[in-house]
């Protein structure tokens, strides 16, 4: 098959939602063989504390190194995992390499957590749980350093079973987050029944809530909103320093984005989260 565009912005194919594609039907069979044979890589974000004025967390971000294609970014590729049965030997995948780089992490004294993300059929499979649970007994990690990060539109599905894997998740001591906040149908009602740790303000409110009044409303009752619930907060997509500073004055517990560290390899990430602030 071809890839339509180009090496710099590889649009893989239309037509991807249609299951009959023949081109959809190579890439889910690539990816299978995509995930065992390592092609595929984690990029880590540093997540700062702006309260505690120190480096918190990472974010896991997946790519696909293909050999032919070049680097496909997760956009173009985890709706097709998504809409097969490989969306869970990717996330095992994806948790598997993040803890055993958290271990490591840990080793040299960082005290930091990572997130990982999991999409909605994730959060349908009630096994999933136990197998992370096992993956971090595994690495001789505290449950609490693993944080899943989850989107309100993946609880619409199927609220009640994807309520009783999040649940379970809990108990077993990981933290959840709400990511991509305010994009989607949350009811609040819901999210006062989840046992969560994180709210994850989306990056389309911080990016302009210095110029765009309203957008500064949205986050500063979110922060609000989220602290009275008893939940952190994390500003996504946080891109110059003025903004941060509106953000830690705003109360805001954590911040991410390209102002403080583009999503890197483990190699320079942990060069960033060695460091202190660098602005
Ligand atoms: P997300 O979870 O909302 O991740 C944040 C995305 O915003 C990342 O894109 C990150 O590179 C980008 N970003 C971070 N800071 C900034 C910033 O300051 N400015 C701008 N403009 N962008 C910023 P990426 O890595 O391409 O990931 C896209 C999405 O793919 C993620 O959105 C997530 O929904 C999904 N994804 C990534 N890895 C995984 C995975 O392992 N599993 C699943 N299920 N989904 C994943
Ligand atoms: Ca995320
Ligand atoms: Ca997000
Ligand atoms: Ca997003």
């Amino acid at each position: 098959y071809a890839a339509k565009g180009n090496a710099s912005s590889v649009s893989l194919y239309d037509n991807s939602h249609d299951a009959h594609n023949p081109r959809r039907l190579a890439m889910i069979t690539e990816l299978g063989s995509a995930i065992r044979s390592e092609q595929l890589v984690l990029h880590y974000q540093p997540r700062y504390s702006l309260q505690e004025g120190r480096w918190c967390s990472c974010e896991a971000l997946v790519r696909w190194q293909h050999p032919k294609l070049g680097f496909i970014p997760p956009g173009e590729f985890v709706q097709f995992a998504e809409t097969s049965e490989l969306i869970r030997p990717l996330t095992l995948w994806v948790a598997r390499t993040a803890v055993r780089q958290l271990a490591l992490w840990q080793q040299t004294g960082l005290c930091i957590s990572t997130s990982i993300n999991l999409s909605t059929r994730n959060l349908l499979d009630i096994t999933l749980p136990e197998a992370l649970a096992e993956l971090l007994r595994e690495y001789g990690l505290q449950p609490g350093s693993l944080e899943l990060e989850i989107t309100e539109t993946a609880l619409m599905t199927d609220p009640d079973r994807a309520m009783q894997t999040i649940e379970r998740l809990a108990e077993l001591g990981m933290r959840l987050s709400i990511d991509d906040f305010g994009t989607g149908y949350s009811s609040l009602a819901y999210l006062k029944r989840m046992p969560l740790h994180a709210l994850k303000i989306d990056r389309s409110f911080v990016r302009d809530m210095l110029h765009d009044d309203q957008d500064a409303i949205i986050v500063r009752s979110t922060i609000g909103l989220a602290h009275s619930l008893g939940l952190q907060v994390v500003a996504e997509g946080v891109e110059d320093p003025a903004t941060l500073s509106r953000l830690r004055e705003y109360g805001c517990d954590e911040a991410q984005g390209y102002v403080l560290s583009k999503p890197m390899a483990h190699a320079a990430a942990l060069r960033v989260m060695q460091a202190p602030l660098p602005i």
